[in-house]
């Protein structure tokens, strides 16, 4: 028996997280769980603490410290605070695999922190790529650190390239549900109310990702994180709306054929995939039916009514900072949103004008990109008040 791996998941109340220890628990003898990180939600962490008994956990929210060590007081687990300590655990040699599945720029340092001490990146958090992809993707190769995609597209794709190390990638074709909103124009989505925009028909998910996808954002960010996972020029990654979510992204190749992964929508297919690599693992999930009757539809995005996709197309192309100024105008503006501040299609115009505001930088360190993260985010947040 192989030994088992060593599972660090930051960003564990979420739902990826969550999803990730449903997985383990599944599969005892493959994986131990070693540490175990939340931002505020203390009650769930301290109720995953005591079932799966890892090392250390994390709390970000200080104030919540004291709480989470005395409901686990009784245990060996080891309590620890703050974003520093998030950071700091991310480079210990307690573990293996870190499973990336923090939400937003918030999951950066960790995960560089991580590729640092050559771990295995199981990358749920997309935003690290986006933000940072040329110097992520190149301190995970001087640290051989694989990075293994856990967004279902990428794992997909990621998918379809085992056995194919040798043969030039072509294009990818990245699908996407369409949302909620499918077929809607913009009379009607102005005035998207924030619970409707959170009705995903076919992923459940956290908050900030659910309104990426009714936005098209998430698509965008994904093709980014694409051009970085898989070493693409932007114009070889193509999007295309299927709405059934049952091809989760094709790869075509130099002759012309094209490799697809199918199956349910069920993100701990993706979660388990990356956590067993190079391994399939079996499980009971629920499997797709070819009796039933079923018709795969594909469609060209619309571009024009859903613009964030043609925003995030266009920091594709010019690179640099502009996709990090990207994510922080969308992080603010989601945000904002959720929190009924401002309207649906608003959030494309705060992204929109702060992309034209925030100097470019061509080739930025990564204190720049920080820098550009910042601004952009003050710029974005500055719109609101108005
Ligand atoms: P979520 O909101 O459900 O969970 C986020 C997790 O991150 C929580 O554990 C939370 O405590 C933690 N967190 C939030 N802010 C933090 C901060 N500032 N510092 C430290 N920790 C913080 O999000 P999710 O839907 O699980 O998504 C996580 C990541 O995975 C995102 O980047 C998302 O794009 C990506 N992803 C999610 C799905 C999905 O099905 N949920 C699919 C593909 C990719
Ligand atoms: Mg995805």
């Amino acid at each position: 028996m192989t030994a088992q791996k060593r599972i660090a998941i930051f960003g564990s109340t979420g739902s990826i997280g969550t999803q990730a220890l449903e997985v383990i628990a599944a599969n005892p003898d493959k994986f131990t769980v070693e540490v175990l990180t939340a931002h505020t939600n203390d009650e769930l962490l301290v109720q995953q603490a005591l079932r799966f008994e890892p090392n250390i956990v994390v709390i970000g929210d200080e104030k919540k410290y004291q709480r989470v060590k005395d409901a686990l007081s009784k245990t060996h687990v080891k309590v620890f605070a703050g974003e520093e300590a998030l950071d700091e655990v991310a480079a210990m040699d307690i573990y293996d695999v870190m499973l990336a599945a923090i939400v937003g720029f918030a999951g950066l340092k960790p995960t560089l922190n991580a590729i640092g001490a050559g771990k295995t990146i199981a990358l749920a958090n997309k935003e690290t790529l986006v933000v940072a992809g040329d110097i992520v993707m190149r301190k995970a190769a001087e640290n051989k650190a694989p990075v293994i995609p856990v967004d279902s597209e990428h794992s997909a794709i990621f998918q379809c390239l085992v056995g194919e190390s040798r043969n030039p990638i072509e294009k990818i074709v990245l699908t996407a549900s369409g949302g909620p909103f499918l077929g809607k124009k913009p009379n009607f989505l102005v005035n998207v109310k924030r619970d409707h925009a959170l009705q995903h028909p076919n992923w459940s998910m956290g908050a900030k990702i659910t309104i990426d996808s009714a936005t098209l954002m998430n698509k965008g960010l994904e093709m980014i994180e694409a051009k970085w996972l898989f070493n693409l020029h932007p114009d070889q990654v193509q999007v295309i709306i299927h709405p059934q979510s049952i091809i989760h992204s094709m790869v075509q190749f130099q002759d012309g054929s094209i490799k697809a992964q199918m199956g349910l929508p069920d993100m701990k297919l993706p979660i388990q995939y990356a956590l067993g690599f190079p391994e399939r693992l079996p499980n009971t999930f629920p499997r797709y039916d070819f009796k039933k009757p079923n018709t795969l539809t594909f469609e060209e995005p619309d571009t024009r009514t859903f613009r964030n996709l043609a925003l995030a197309t266009e920091a594709l192309q010019k690179g640099g900072n502009m996709p990090c100024i990207l994510n922080a105008a969308n992080e603010i503006a989601v945000f904002a949103f959720l929190r009924n501040r401002i309207g649906f299609l608003d959030i494309t115009e705060m992204v929109e004008r702060t992309m034209h505001k925030i100097g470019f930088i061509e080739n930025p360190t990564l204190d720049e990109y920080f820098d550009s993260d910042g601004e952009a985010r003050h710029f974005a947040a500055s719109l609101i008040q108005m």
